[in-house]
């Protein structure tokens, strides 16, 4: 059997996809290894009508409304997409599809700094605009890291949740310009390279430097590293633009023909309902695609 579409990822952007092309009555299959980026966060927000679902609740609608039009979704790793496509699964299992979506997401590096793993997704938080009202008017730091200029932007954006932000450089060398900034917006700043990210009974309660001073904060915010999980797309050959990140077209089309990227894989700063947004947009484009090679197909045999 072909599918029409194998949807890799069933995160808002892949099972946004598989349920428009199951409705748009096409053979789908999502392939999922069901660890959303997300999963560690208490709640989402931002998602218009699903404000403060968890994570969980939200796939599981989204699986649901999937299977309600005839969709599959299978929990599984691809390992290999070869041309074609034949997408190949870690159990030895062998998709064969017309076209293929790759919904992946993306990885948080986050900085080497005891504590932040351990509270990453509630008391240790990246995104002011998914999590920042639930923490409005607390003490916040924000900590410099290798991902420079968006920490730098973080410690002058989260300051309107909060007249209490201060930013801890720990390395990241502030030009005069830099500091002036974040002084006219009152952000303290702290130059003294931090320790851990102090944690009492499973709450972040401050930041201890390393000359052993602790500043009392509710909540830190960090600056990862986005690494998108793009290894299927790469391996086939699909091109890279500059800065690294696979190109695609407008509605996700990758370099490589039948070829779709959609979400936080090829987009960054992709929320929840954009990454949705982004599947449904491409399972339009790659339903017009299939329609055109069967067209085409029909007429040459008309
Ligand atoms: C802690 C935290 C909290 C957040 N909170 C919010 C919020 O409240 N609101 C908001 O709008 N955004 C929030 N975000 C951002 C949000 O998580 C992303 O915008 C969203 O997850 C991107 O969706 P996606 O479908 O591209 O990827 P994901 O949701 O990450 O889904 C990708 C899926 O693909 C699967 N996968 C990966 N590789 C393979 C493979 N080889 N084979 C099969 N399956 C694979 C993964 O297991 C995963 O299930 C938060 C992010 C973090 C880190």
């Amino acid at each position: 059997m072909t599918y029409d579409t194998v949807v890799i990822g069933g995160g808002p952007a892949g099972l946004s996809a598989a349920t428009l092309l199951a409705r748009a009555r096409r053979r789908v299959i999502v392939v999922d290894a069901e660890e959303p980026r997300n999963a560690l966060a208490d709640h989402v927000h931002n998602f218009l009508s699903r404000d403060g679902s968890t994570p969980h609740e939200l796939l599981r609608a989204g699986r649901q409304e999937v299977l309600r039009f005839g969709g599959e979704v299978l929990q599984g790793n691809v390992t290999r997409i070869d041309d074609g496509f034949a997408v190949r699964l870690g159990d030895g299992a062998v998709l064969d599809s017309r076209s293929v979506l790759v919904a992946t997401g993306l990885r948080d590096d986050l900085p080497d700094i005891p504590g932040v793993q351990e509270q990453w997704g509630s008391g240790v938080l990246h995104c002011p605009y998914c999590h920042g009202y639930e923490v409005r008017d607390q003490p916040i730091a924000v900590v410099g890291g290798s991902n420079r200029p968006f920490t730098i932007h973080q410690a002058s954006l989260i300051r309107q949740w909060s007249k209490d932000v201060v930013f801890f450089t720990n390395g990241v060398e502030l030009t005069e310009d830099e500091r002036l900034r974040l002084d006219a917006r009152s952000v303290g700043i702290v130059d003294t390279p931090v320790a851990r990210v102090v944690v009492s009974d499973g709450t972040v309660t401050g930041i201890e430097l390393a000359d052993g001073t602790v500043v009392p904060r509710a909540v830190v915010f960090v600056g990862p590293t986005f690494v998108p999980n793009d290894s299927l797309l790469t391996r086939i050959g699909c091109t890279r633009l500059e800065n690294g990140w696979v190109a695609t077209d407008p509605t996700g089309l990758t370099s490589v023909e039948g070829l779709w990227a959609a979400g936080n894989v090829s987009d960054s700063p992709a929320q929840l309902i954009s990454s949705a947004a982004a599947g449904s947009k491409a399972a339009i484009a790659i339903n017009h695609y299939l329609l055109e090679v069967d067209v085409t197909r029909a007429v040459s045999t008309f």
